[in-house]
């Protein structure tokens, strides 16, 4: 074994909490905050989270501007119960979409957070790409890194510090007011967002009030509040305690490798160092002051870690400088560190990715299969059967007709396995794109064909020709 390296970045050895799990990393014993200046981390998996987060920032930039066949790629407008998704578009009468696809997006976090740990959280999660990719790289522009940023901190208000503040907090604020915007065009559509911006802002007063009120949430969790979003709001963040088990892929620290810890001496070989009963780690506490959360990782799994990777890399760098193995804080299962195994696919892991492909299958299937014209056919309220002059009884219906499609569809309603006649007042269906549409349908039947009371009721629905739906209900008559 070579001589271990000699030029390590060592900060000052610092006093280890036994009771971490009883204390949050970012207060002190009073309860006040205590304010985190991660170190920012370089290293391979820092870099291939900047590319991954790159992608994912145009694509949640983007994302309000693009459309499908005129339909916005994504839009959740609550407040019109209008929804639409890669381009198709969901009403609240898809209830069952809704349901199903809200379930499997539960299983889904559920399965896939069993198998692969907080994945999402720091990879993919918005609040990590925007708050470590977006608005700390400015921070680290604009106030240096860690240690600067902290001598700033401390530093008197000279005209130099309240530049650099001011002109963080600027570029942070119209970031944030990016941020609203955008999250609002996936609520509205950018096309009223557009109306919100050009046209008199007297008309759209609560549109200009959710756009403030956003910017200013934003600003807020990534000026100030920052991790203790994760830490105390995010409900996903708390539910991993119920979600993961001794075989999930976490950031892991190898305890059987690294303990006992202990500092590295000059010019000091490994066999020296193994006779003092001491693994690799080198206490170095780079794993600790990369962290973007303030925990460190060598106490085990912790709520507070959102598997960002960054003490992956920093320990990684310091393995290479004392020439041992990287690896040493890995993605890792505890059953996997405990049996000293690197990562490797288990049939556990196949078994989950199966399981989600199926539940996407599904899902699939369910869209596919989606009825593009929705139909209900109810008896108008309040009103009785009717006899008419030529002894026949009728019953008067409301129909309504959801085209979903973004094409005018003409629609004609016949009447099945029963004869008699159907007239909807009004005259000729025509669908508009996109809409709800209402009318008054009238059914005369010969009394002769009736049941005693209520007699079931079949009408068929045709487009072009073509059955594209068949509505059940109920034709009331005389009881006999
Ligand atoms: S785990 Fe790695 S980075 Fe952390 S203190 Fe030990 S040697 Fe340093
Ligand atoms: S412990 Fe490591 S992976 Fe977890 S949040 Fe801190 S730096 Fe990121």
């Amino acid at each position: 074994m070579a001589e271990l390296a000699k030029s390590i970045d060592i900060p000052r050895a610092r006093s280890v909490k036994t009771d971490f799990r009883d204390h949050l990393a970012t207060a002190d014993d009073e309860g006040r905050r205590k304010w985190l200046y991660p170190k920012k981390p370089r290293g391979p998996y820092y870099r291939a989270r900047s590319w991954v987060a790159w992608l994912l920032l145009a694509i949640m930039f983007g994302g309000p501007f693009v459309k499908i066949h005129g339909s916005p790629l994504l839009m959740i407008n609550i407040v019109e119960r209008k929804f639409s998704v890669l381009g198709v578009i969901f009403w609240p009468q898809d209830n069952m979409v809704f349901a199903l696809g809200f379930l499997l997006f539960l299983m889904g976090i559920a399965v896939f957070t069993a198998a692969f740990g907080r994945l999402w959280c720091g990879w993919t999660c918005p609040q990590t790409v925007l708050m470590e990719m977006v608005f700390r790289k400015i921070e680290y522009a604009i106030e240096g890194e860690s240690f600067a940023q902290k001598r700033l901190a401390a530093a008197p208000w000279t005209v130099a510090k309240i530049g650099k503040k001011l002109l963080k907090h600027t570029i942070f604020l119209a970031l944030s007011f990016v941020i609203g915007n955008t999250l609002l065009a996936y609520i509205i559509g950018i096309d009223a967002l557009q109306q919100i911006v050009t046209d008199d802002p007297r008309s759209h007063l609560s549109g200009l009030g959710f756009m403030a009120l956003f910017t200013l949430v934003f600003y807020g969790i990534f000026a100030w509040f920052r991790e203790q979003a994760c830490t105390f709001i995010c409900p996903y963040g708390r539910l991993q305690s119920t979600l993961i088990d001794e075989n999930t892929i976490v950031v892991a620290y190898d305890n059987k490798r690294g303990e006992g810890r202990g500092r590295l001496r000059r010019a000091e070989l490994l066999e020296a160092r193994r006779q003092r009963k001491l693994g690799d780690c080198i206490d170095c506490f780079n794993c600790v002051t990369v962290c973007p959360t303030g925990i460190d990782i060598r106490d085990g799994t912790q709520m507070e870690c959102v598997n960002c990777t960054a003490c992956m890399d920093a320990c990684d760098e310091v393995m290479d400088k004392i020439a041992r193995p990287r690896g040493l804080i890995r993605y890792a299962s505890p059953n996997g560190i405990e049996k000293g195994e690197r990562l490797r696919v288990t049939p556990r892991l196949i078994g989950y990715c199966v399981i989600l492909c199926l539940l996407g299958l599904g899902l699939t299937a369910l869209l596919v299969t989606r009825k593009y014209i929705d139909t209900s056919l109810l008896r108008a309220p309040g009103a009785l059967f009717q006899a008419t002059t030529d002894g026949k009884i009728s019953n008067l219906y409301l129909l309504k007709l959801t085209n979903k499609t973004r094409n005018q569809i003409p629609v004609e309603l016949k009447l099945q396995e029963l004869e008699g006649s159907l007239t909807v007042l009004g005259g000729q269906l025509n669908l508009p794109a996109e809409k709800q549409t209402q009318a008054s349908v009238l059914v005369e039947l010969a009394p002769d064909k009736l049941q005693s009371g209520k007699t079931p009721l079949k009408v068929g629905v045709f487009s072009g020709g073509k059955q594209i739906d068949t509505i059940k209900t109920v034709f009331i008559g005389p009881r006999r």
